[in-house]
């Protein structure tokens, strides 16, 4: 990877497969190595608070992980990297309460994303997608807010507290995905 004044890859202590690619002021969560689907990638790190903002990920129904209030940059590529890992309506990856997976092989180099909506039941800040893929929907604004042929397309990945609040569009039990154990 080339790496010059404006553009560098920081390693977060013990992560070896993944970094944060710092490129024209920005900052994106990138796999340094290749990484199999299935694979665990980390577990996130957090300040646990009822209130949703722009950058915390949901957990359980009134619980989201936040970063800590003015947490210095160096602090948060360290601990906090999670914050750089933007959404996709294609990812890569999928949170399983805590935890990271990969839900696709991904290459080195590639961005790590992961859709807003399979843990997010509300937005705090919803937005316009222009990930160009092709299940791209346009506006995110949670799980909650999707077009019902959109939550049931999420639905495999759709964190618990999410399937809680949504029956299963068939009616059935919703399968494990990779292996995981079903909530
Ligand atoms: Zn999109």
């Amino acid at each position: 990877m080339t790496i010059d004044t404006n553009e560098a890859v920081l390693t977060p202590p013990g992560q070896a497969r993944m970094g944060v690619l710092r490129s024209d002021g920005q900052y994106r969560l990138i796999a340094c190595a290749p990484v199999p689907a299935g694979a665990r990638l980390f577990a996130i790190d957090g300040e646990p608070t009822d209130v949703p903002s722009r950058y915390s990920i949901q957990i359980d129904t009134h619980r989201h992980l936040d970063l800590p209030r003015d947490c210095p940059e160096d602090v948060i590529i360290d601990t906090y990297f999670w914050r750089y890992m933007n959404h996709s309506c294609e990812p890569n990856v999928r949170i399983h309460q805590q935890e990271v997976f990969a839900s696709t092989d991904i290459r080195a180099g590639e961005e790590i994303t992961f859709h807003y909506n399979t843990t997010e039941a509300h937005l705090a800040e919803p937005f316009a997608c222009r990930c160009a893929t092709a299940w791209c929907t346009g506006r995110i604004a949670g799980f909650a807010a999707a077009h019902p042929a959109e939550r049931e397309r999420l639905w495999p990945w759709a964190a618990p507290h999410l399937r809680a609040l949504h029956q299963d569009p068939d009616g059935h039990a919703a399968p494990s995905v990779d292996g995981l154990p079903q909530s």
